[in-house]
């Protein structure tokens, strides 16, 4: 449970209440995350906060994480300057297992910041472009403003290696992308079902369409992982704050195949 100092060594301003940080450990580091687990983030004398890696620089012991300023904690870490010390625990809970989905079509749906603990997979997809068939990225946000990895989004379109749209839901003259969210974008798509891995993250509502636009073209419910949010104080299955009926959001998720998903979300008091 104790953490591992990281300090802080670089500094990104993805939106008006979002930050990225590149943490490196100051002595000790924790082992690499795979693409889709989180650590718990310690803001010194705030408190401690789940928040999904964004970004690994392996070979640098490198992590980056994106914070939405939404309460006490995530504004302390957004607040957090190069130089400054963050506590770090983890990486832990399940990851999105890019491996499985080689050999086949891979569909990434995010909305807002969503986009981060998917920006992993898009990297190592990247790496390792011929291993996978048709890959294509759609992103929503609620305006231009609000959309993370601006420059990045950019970049991955333009280097055509696999298919890219955005979409918001308000926008802008200078706005070059769809209007309206991100779930439109999977109705246009020609999806092939027996081949394609879905993987979605962004806010629950979001998910919830997402996943039956993606499974009303025939992507089987195990084909489709989603990545869930709850509150958690330990993230190693002792406080019980995650837990999702019988499940530990920390532990068993927070990438789980919608097969999981779908039953319990389907009940309201969870
Ligand atoms: C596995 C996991 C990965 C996460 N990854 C990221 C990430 O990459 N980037 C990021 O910015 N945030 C992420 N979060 C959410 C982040 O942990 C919460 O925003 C944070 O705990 C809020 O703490 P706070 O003290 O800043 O705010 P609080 O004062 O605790 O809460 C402020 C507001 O946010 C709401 N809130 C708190 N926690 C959550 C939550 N887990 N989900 C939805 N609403 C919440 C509260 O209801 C309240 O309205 C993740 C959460 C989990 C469980």
């Amino acid at each position: 449970m104790a953490p591992v100092a990281y300090r802080v060594t670089s500094r990104t301003r993805e939106t008006e209440d979002t930050v990225t940080i590149g943490i490196v450990p100051v002595t000790e580091s924790i082992p690499t995350p795979a693409a889709g687990q989180f650590c718990m983030l310690y803001a010194p004398r705030v408190g401690e906060v789940p928040i999904s890696v964004s970004g690994v620089e392996a070979s640098q012991s490198r992590l980056l994480h994106t914070i939405r300023a939404v309460g006490a904690v995530t504004k302390a870490l957004c607040a957090l300057d190069v130089g400054d010390v963050v506590g770090v625990r983890g990486p832990y809970g399940t990851a999105w297992g890019v491996e499985a989905a080689a050999g086949g079509d891979l569909l990434l749906v995010a909305g807002g910041i969503g986009l981060a603990p998917l920006r992993p997979v898009v990297h190592e997809v990247l790496r390792r472009r011929r291993r996978f068939r048709r890959v294509t990225l759609l992103v929503g946000a609620r305006s231009p403003d609000e959309m993370v990895f601006r420059g990045e989004i950019a970049s991955w379109q333009a280097s055509a290696r696999m298919e890219v749209r955005t979409t918001v839901d308000y926008a802008t003259a200078a706005w070059k992308g769809d209007v309206g969210v991100v779930t439109t974008l999977i109705e246009r798509l020609t999806i092939d079902p027996e081949v394609t891995v879905a993987m979605v993250c962004g806010p629950e509502v979001m998910m919830r369409f997402a996943a039956a636009g993606v499974m009303a073209q025939g992507v089987a419910p195990q084909r489709v992982l989603a990545s869930l949010e709850r509150t958690m104080q330990c993230g190693i299955r002792r406080c019980g704050h995650c837990q999702l009926g019988g499940l530990f959001i920390c532990s068993e998720g927070p990438v789980l195949p919608w097969s999981r998903v779908a039953p319990l979300l389907a009940r309201r008091e969870l």
